[in-house]
């Protein structure tokens, strides 16, 4: 393998949204919110994270959370943001221990493959 072909492998090898999105931190202590109906949503619960990234940022930023009951409704992008890609992925929540302060705390993990992204839109989709 050449150094070019290297570089290539580095570069096609990105981090992809669901991976960026895993680990996230939701809720407060050991529940989050669902966003539409505000229940309570718990580890081991099957959720959707609505995420947005503006084209300037390298982050995503988590927008809602919404439970399987909400999903029918909101597991869909309706009013794509210009400037910014939208994803909806969905997962389901796990409980994380933290030792350094001996408590736990919730934290998205998308489910793989393609079929976890319920929803994208691009930057260019908000006209
Ligand atoms: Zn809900």
């Amino acid at each position: 393998m050449t150094a070019r072909d290297a570089d290539h492998v580095v570069t096609t090898i990105s981090t992809t949204p669901q991976q960026a999105l895993s680990g996230t931190a939701v809720g407060t202590g050991s529940f989050a919110q669902c966003a539409s109906c505000q229940c309570s949503i718990g580890e081991g619960s099957t959720v959707a994270l609505r995420a947005h990234r503006f084209t300037d940022e390298t982050r995503w930023t988590t927008a809602a959370i919404h439970c399987s009951r909400c999903l029918p409704d909101h597991g869909t992008i309706t009013t794509p943001t210009t400037g910014a890609a939208e994803i909806v992925v969905a997962g389901r929540l796990t409980l994380r221990g933290d030792a350094a302060t001996q408590s736990h705390r919730l934290v998205f993990t998308a489910d793989e493959g393609p079929a976890a992204v319920l929803d994208y839109s691009g930057p260019d989709d908000g006209h």
